[in-house]
């Protein structure tokens, strides 16, 4: 059977009995049975469940309950999960060797309303050891290939959550952004990734990368799927104190769209395709009677700066938990790329140094977000790169972590002031490689996002594709 690529094409088939969930779940079971030793997309399968949930399925539409299918928005959707996921009874391991047998006693609030919601689990996605990195590269198994090509890096550090989706294994899959998790893959994949409001979706059950930062994020291929379900995450749980409920604000009829651009965001160091790409967006949007308007986010060249003096600290903290009396006293069992970052940290934030880095970072922190509020005032959103370069080489960052650094420098901004961020796929590069741009808004402005990339969208009639 050919594999729907939205919710709606899923749930369509279901109801009308073009297929029915166990035959779905087959079909993308026997996809990652073909590929997935391959591309290195999945570390731990539950396909035992996933049958069963499937089955449930099957009674369900079968009952014809209404009721029952208006709580269960989705309903015959499967999910991959980025391994920093807890889920109860299943293997955790955040990609590294520290929790190769961590079986937690409890699932993260979002796996949880992703299964009441009646998604199909069908594992745990490969990602960059405690999500750090912007490749895949630094998990600590094998490192994920992009299903477009796989001599380049999916991105990172939800790797194998973005891979799953385009190499058609699952059709939703949720990551975290710290830094750009969620939307660089995304734009590395061909695939929309959103990056929420911090404070929108909880992150109880999610392993703690860098808390003033970290974001459950989400991968599909239509803004619609991305929606339906950021409506179905969002809001309070009771168990992550920055999370409020909010309205979805839209835009009114007859109001003009505007849109920023940053002339921060094309500096030097931006291949020259990916800026022509969002010149052409650019350019598409004006089409559209959206009015284009130049603004300055001065203090955004210091984003990847202090970026890399907060989230090493927060990170040097949090990994502070995985102490030699439970987790084994070999620290060796921690990857390069942790140790460095627990040493950036424990730097920055020590006696003499704490004022030097980290408070002058948290000053710098206060004046983005000025920036972006003085911005905001006056537009609607801003459309910029998602990353400064189409998917890179295996190997061809991985020995320098100073380059890999740079891949965030269009993306670190929205962690460090707490908006949202929209990856929207565009096409494809000369040697075949998907092309995104990025939409940022105010504070709790997703659904507006959401109408903004899908205008763009329906206006290039945009077709999802996946790679395998
Ligand atoms: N690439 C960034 C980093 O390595 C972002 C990571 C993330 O968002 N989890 O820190």
């Amino acid at each position: 059977m050919n594999i729907p690529l939205t919710i709606k094409e899923t749930q369509d088939g279901l109801k009308s009995k073009k297929f029915s969930a166990v035959e779905l779940v087959d079909a993308y079971f026997s996809q990652i049975k073909k590929y997935n030793d391959e591309y290195n997309i999945f570390l731990t399968l539950t396909e035992d469940s996933a049958y069963k949930k499937a089955k449930e399925a099957d009674k369900i539409l079968s009952n014809k309950d209404i009721e029952i299918l208006s709580e269960k928005p989705l309903i015959g959707v499967t999910a991959s999960y980025k391994d920093i996921f807890l889920t109860k009874g299943v293997r955790t391991t955040a990609g590294s060797n520290i929790l190769n047998n961590f079986i937690p006693p409890y699932s993260a609030t979002s796996v949880l309303k992703m299964e009441n919601a009646g998604a199909i689990t069908i594992g745990k996605a490969n990602c960059d050891a405690f999500a750090h990195g912007a490749s895949g590269e630094n998990s600590d198994y094998k490192a994920t290939l992009n299903p477009w090509n796989k001599s380049y890096v999916p991105g990172g550090s939800s790797s194998g959550s973005a891979a799953s989706v385009s190499a058609n294994m699952s059709l939703v899959s949720l990551g975290s952004d710290t830094g750009g998790s969620v939307r660089q893959p995304a734009s590395f994949c061909n695939l929309v990734g959103l990056k929420p409001t911090y404070g929108a979706i909880s992150r109880y059950g999610v392993i703690a990368m860098s808390s003033s930062l970290d974001t459950v994020g989400t991968f599909a291929h239509t803004i619609d799927d991305i929606e339906i379900i950021f409506d179905v995450l969002r809001g309070q749980d009771g168990f992550d104190g920055n999370v409020i409920d909010f309205e979805k604000k839209s835009f009114d009829k007859n109001s003009k769209i505007k849109l920023g651009v940053a002339k921060e965001y094309f500096g030097k160091g931006l291949d020259s395709e990916v800026e022509g790409k969002i010149e052409e967006a650019i350019k598409i949007y004006e089409r559209l009677g959206v009015e284009i308007v130049e603004v300055s986010l001065p203090h955004t060249k210091y984003g990847v700066s202090v970026y890399y003096i907060i989230q090493p600290a927060e990170v040097s903290s949090n990994l502070g938990r995985f102490d030699g009396i439970r987790y084994g006293n070999d620290r060796s069992f921690f990857g390069d790329e942790a140790k460095r970052r627990i040493m950036l940290g424990s730097y920055v934030l020590s006696a003499g140094y704490y004022d030097a880095y980290y408070e002058k970072a948290l000053k710098v922190r206060t004046k983005m977000v000025e920036d972006f509020n003085r911005v905001f005032s006056h537009v609607d959103a801003i459309i910029s790169p998602v990353s400064p370069s189409t998917p890179f080489k295996l190997g061809e960052n991985a020995s320098n972590p100073l380059k890999m650094y740079l891949e965030d420098v269009y993306t670190t901004t929205a962690n460090i002031v707490g908006i949202p961020g929209l990856s929207v796929p565009f096409g494809f590069s000369k040697n075949e490689l998907p092309i995104g741009f990025q939409l940022l808004g105010p504070r709790f402005s997703e659904h507006r996002l959401f109408e903004i990339g899908r205008m763009f969208h329906k206006e290039i009639n945009y077709k999802p594709r996946v790679a395998l």
